[in-house]
């Protein structure tokens, strides 16, 4: 039954490397692979927090866990780090959100948080499908080209591995924004005019990250990859430009020439060319299309190669990275798009994104147990959602008809199921009837908004 999902790429990968002893299909690690542990909705909690306990996830989060804890025998123990710290990020961008109420800075936009949250659990649901074929890659390597076992309960260990992957993590963030093909993944990140923790979930890398609140960390300044630090990496200003590319440690940057302090002007978040649209599915594309573009309109192969292997701002004839000069000068006071939902439109989106994400916990965690059809269902659900809530901050105007076929897709797919004794697997039973009525009270809205509109447009 478990192994079901992984047919998808026609394979099954089998794990026999010393140390990753395991049945073939466990792909998923422990805290993963225990849909059948989950508690039965002991409390209110549980469908969010799974099998972590609360004091755990938050030592988690602020990096408090020691190498003992933190060290594993076999692949099957490691916990899912990223999805078990999903409540936690949420609960840490409320407590920010909160925080800058009382401190009268801006809040987060709901626009923006909503895009930047949809990319997080995008790429989270692309590796439930990449995630197979990457581990057997992981396990080909392994199993062909190891060198030496290092002990894995030896803390020294983990220390170096600690050293080791963020070294590896410099490099792959600097060919991130240095190489044009791997910009058009990594400017997904970059794509946010905000710089808070929701900018952190447009990534799937999870940094030592603290919003735009902290102004410096003292001399800390000099080892780590501060807020302040950070702060630069996402600016605009062409002072920001392919700096400060460190992922915990800041010390990779001072040594192969790429740091740059942070200064008195002030920065514009955000890409040289803003993206204005809160579509998420179109914030992942819109850069590919833009190589797709300039790739058949440059004469020349050697050119064209270049399109793809430069950097993003290299045209003909310029230095590998494009020309500083060419940097559009920030202008201030700095715009930023904004088209956004009245009160009662942000309450909607509200209401319906809470049930999508616990929807994709559930999906999550359970996944293993569901048909192919099943996950593929319920992922291409979840893509129409997003892009549809995207479609109405962006006031288009076929979002209200969207948003209405949606609703009643659930309706229908529901009735359907429920007909033929059949659960989705991603709703929680205690939940569902508040959740038919919040679809069934949209769907009603929906019909009656576009009635609205409609006679007003038959009136002009
Ligand atoms: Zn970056
Ligand atoms: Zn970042």
């Amino acid at each position: 039954m478990k192994v079901a999902f992984l047919d998808v790429l026609g394979h099954k990968a089998k794990l026999n490397s010393p140390g990753m002893e395991s049945t073939s299909h466990s792909f998923v690690p422990a805290g993963l692979a225990s849909e059948l542990t989950i508690p039965k909705y002991k409390n209110w909690l549980a469908p969010l927090l799974g099998n972590l306990s609360f004091t755990q996830g938050v030592r988690r989060f602020l990096y408090a866990v020691r190498p003992e804890e933190a060290s594993f025998a076999k692949l099957d123990d490691v916990p899912d780090y990223l999805n078990e710290a999903v409540p936690f990020f949420l609960g840490a961008i409320a407590l920010e959100y909160i925080l800058a109420f009382l401190t009268r800075l801006p809040p987060a936009r709901l626009n923006d948080a909503f895009s930047s949250i949809a990319a997080g659990t995008l790429s989270q649901l692309s590796k439930i499908i990449i995630l197979s074929a990457e581990l057997a890659l992981y396990v080909f390597i392994f199993d062909n080209f190891n060198l030496i076992t290092l002990p894995w309960d030896y803390p020294g260990t983990w220390y170096f591995c600690f050293i080791g992957v963020d070294f590896i993590y410099y490099w792959f963030h600097r060919a991130a924004h240095e190489i044009n093909i791997m910009w058009a993944a990594h400017q997904v990140h970059h794509s946010s005019e905000e710089y808070n923790l929701t900018t952190a979930l447009r990534q799937s890398v999870v940094q030592n990250y603290t919003s735009a609140i902290v102004r410096s960390l003292g001399p800390l300044e000099y080892i780590l990859n501060t807020p302040s630090h950070h702060r630069v990496h996402h600016g605009r200003n062409p002072y920001c430009i392919d700096k400060n590319y460190g992922g915990t440690l800041i010390i990779w940057d001072r040594m192969f020439g790429t740091f740059q302090a942070e200064t008195d002007e002030e920065i514009a978040y955000g890409l040289v060319h803003p993206l204005a649209s809160w579509d998420p599915i179109w914030t992942q594309l819109c850069h590919f299309c833009h190589i797709w573009k300039t790739f058949w309109e440059t004469p020349g192969l050697k050119d064209k190669l270049a399109v793809l292997f430069k950097g993003p701002g290299w045209t003909p004839g310029k230095p590998r990275l494009g020309d500083p000069a060419d940097l559009p000068e920030i202008e201030y006071p700095i715009q930023k798009y904004d088209s956004s939902l009245s009160f009662w439109g942000n309450i909607y989106v509200l209401v319906h994104f809470a049930v999508t994400i616990v929807a994709y916990q559930l999906l999550i965690a359970r996944r293993m147990s569901m048909s192919q059809l099943h996950v593929l269902g319920v992922i291409s659900y979840f893509l129409f959602t997003i892009s549809s809530v995207g479609a109405l901050f962006d006031n288009k105007w076929y979002a209200p008809y969207m948003e209405l076929f949606r609703c009643l897709l659930f309706l229908i797919v529901d009735l359907v199921l429920s007909s033929q004794n059949l659960d989705t697997g991603v709703l929680p039973t205690a939940y569902i009837g508040v959740i038919r009525g919040i679809f069934i009270a949209s769907a009603f809205l929906w019909i009656i908004g576009s009635l609205v509109t409609k006679s007003k447009l038959k009136i002009q």
